[in-house]
């Protein structure tokens, strides 16, 4: 199988294999970018000759402002795998990702859903909820 080939199986691949909904999008540098799940959980760069899996992680630069900062978990030279170890080792990767970043999310004990790190008030409370008890919650 030649190159431009096995690129279209990865595009196929990641658009079903990643959380719903995917977003797919095309970077500056020509590689393609996926972010699985909302709230994102794995994100997956897709280049000529390498495949990037990153767990989704990010910081509030300002109380508006939040800047993704995924955290690389494995990383595939494509090119030089042959198809089923390929894919065996992306599922793989792609599962630590989401397992780890699903590590991650608390739940609140207001509401009670499993919220990410990023939407947490604190280790107990999600945003959303201290919002709105705010008088409660100091
Ligand atoms: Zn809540």
């Amino acid at each position: 199988m030649d190159a431009p080939e096995r690129y279209e199986q990865l595009l196929a691949f990641l658009d079903t294999n990643l959380s719903t909904p995917v977003d797919r999008q095309e970077a500056a540098d020509g590689s393609v970018r996926f972010v699985g799940g909302e709230p994102a959980d794995v994100v997956v760069s897709l280049t000529e000759t390498s495949v990037i899996v990153s767990e989704f992680a990010g910081v509030w630069e300002t109380p508006f402002t939040f800047a993704a900062k995924p955290r690389r978990v494995g990383i595939l030279k494509w090119r030089r795998l042959p198809e089923t170890a390929l894919f065996n080792a992306l599922a793989v990767l792609i599962k630590g990702a989401r397992e780890s970043r699903l590590s991650r999310f608390r739940v609140c004990q207001y509401c009670g859903q499993r919220t990410a790190p990023e939407w947490m008030h604190d280790d107990g409370v999600c945003q959303a909820c201290a919002n709105q008890h705010s008088g409660a919650i100091h």
